[in-house]
């Protein structure tokens, strides 16, 4: 259990030097407590005290890093149960099921399409992580398609097998790709504690229950292993959820430490078909699975869920942005039109969405109000002529277009003559206030 603020107190140098940015020795021992503060901010805590506060300063949730390369990611580590306290910070991993009895030319196949479903979104590429490889008994297949997988593609691998001797080979057919082992029980808990430990792999525990869980969890970081992932067992969507629920809770408000681990969830094994799947995957990814496994990946499922985990996972207290610059939509040319708008990311889907579904091709310039919308721009005085006609000039767009038109949103009409004095010559035309009329409007010129 994670110490109190009073206990805290106890070990440090109650000097009140205030070289951590508090008045007190005590304030410093209670933001430590509550995760406010790191141990590092004191200079003067002993190396003896040091060792004792490290559980207390430890997160409340291990943050654990799986795999290597561009797909590995860091799960867990998350300080609130509600994103809207903070944030959420490691976003939740996607793994597809494969079982080891696939042939090969199919498994190359697989990976082929599963590579491909990646999306830019606001700058960053979403996509999946892991590809959940399941033993099917024999030995020689498991590890192969292990080693085809981290070999042959940018995925990380869940290995899962109850098998100790097979997992052991496969955890080394994944060579520096870090696998993340699923799973220690209660029947094999020595054993696959023993290869997580010599091979520094994560691993999966599981059990029935949350309550059969903590004795595990406790036997195993008894071994020394801390990378840990939490399976309570639960396949009914009700308890389920409540497990998950259950264990983040737990973490957070009751300091628990057997529980201070991220969790995987089973989609995978609690639907019939994927539609299914992704629905209870999208309620996981919101409470509050760390890794999601399914049975599948497919674009129209897939896309989804990834979006969902963008927007769950984004700082709720900043707004999302997209660079400020030139984003040419449906391969614009010297004579297609210039739009401007705002740099706030879902201002900027919807427009650059509608001028795509319109294919007509266009030049749109992103400026930057600091993730506001055009019109909140426009009232904190970020879109206004001077700035947003200043912006045009050191964009680059005069250098791609022969004429001198710019069609400007229609909530910021007022910015007109204002931006006519700082771009003389062009054309400033207002177009439409709502972003669905962009479409009607430009064929219409
Ligand atoms: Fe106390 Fe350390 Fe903070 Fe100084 S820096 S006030 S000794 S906790």
């Amino acid at each position: 259990m994670a110490l109190t603020g009073i206990q805290i107190f106890k070990l440090l140098p109650k000097t009140n030097c205030k070289e951590c940015g508090v008045p007190t020795c005590l304030a410093f021992a209670m933001n430590l407590a509550s995760g406010k503060a790191g141990l590092d901010q004191c200079p003067y805590v002993s190396e003896e005290a040091r060792n004792q506060l490290a559980e207390a300063s430890a997160p409340p949730i291990r943050p654990v890093k799986i795999g290597a390369g561009v797909r590995a990611f860091t799960t867990g580590g998350e300080t609130v149960l509600y994103r809207h306290e903070k944030t959420f910070y490691n976003p939740t991993a996607f793994a597809a099921l494969v079982p080891a009895s696939i042939p090969a030319a199919a498994l190359a196949k697989k990976l082929k399409e599963f590579n491909a479903l990646q999306f830019e979104r606001v700058g960053l590429n979403l996509r999946p992580q892991m590809i959940a490889v399941k033993d099917t008994g024999d030995k020689a297949a498991f590890v192969q398609v292990a080693k085809t997988v981290s070999e042959t593609s940018e995925f990380n691998c869940i290995l899962i097998t109850d098998n100790a001797e097979n997992m052991a080979a496969a955890v080394d057919a994944c060579g520096k790709k870090r696998p993340l082992m699923y799973a220690a029980t209660a029947a094999n808990a020595d054993a696959m504690g023993n290869i997580a430990k010599e091979k520094d792999a994560a691993l999966v525990v599981k059990a029935d229950s949350v309550e059969a869980l903590i004795p595990l969890v406790d036997k195993l970081t008894g071994m020394g292993i801390k990378d840990l992932v939490l399976d309570p067992g639960s396949r009914e969507i009700k308890k389920a959820m409540e497990d998950q629920v259950f264990i983040r809770r737990a973490a957070l408000k009751q300091g628990n430490r057997s529980l201070g681990y991220p969790t995987l969830a089973c989609p995978c094994e609690m639907a019939d078909n994927l539609d299914v799947e992704t629905m209870l995957a999208a309620l996981f990814v919101a409470k509050y699975a760390g890794i999601v496994v399914l049975s599948d990946f497919r674009g129209d499922t897939l896309f989804p869920l990834l979006l969902e985990r963008l927007n769950i996972f984004t700082d709720p207290q900043r707004p999302m942005t997209v660079t400020q610059g030139i984003y040419d939509i449906n391969s614009p040319d010297e004579n297609s039109p210039v739009l401007v708008t705002s740099n706030f990311a879902l201002t900027y889907f919807i427009v650059s969405g509608e001028i795509e579904a319109s294919k007509m091709p266009a030049w749109l310039l992103v400026k930057d109000t600091e993730g506001l919308s055009v019109l909140t721009a426009w009232a904190a005085g970020k879109f206004n002529g001077d700035d947003v006609g200043a912006f045009i000039k050191k964009s680059g767009i005069m250098d791609k277009v022969k004429g001198k038109e710019v069609i400007i949103p229609g909530f910021a009409a007022s910015i007109v003559g204002d931006m006519e004095e700082e771009l003389p010559g062009w054309t400033v035309t207002v177009g439409p206030r709502e972003a669905a009329h962009i479409p009607a409007f430009l064929k219409s010129r």
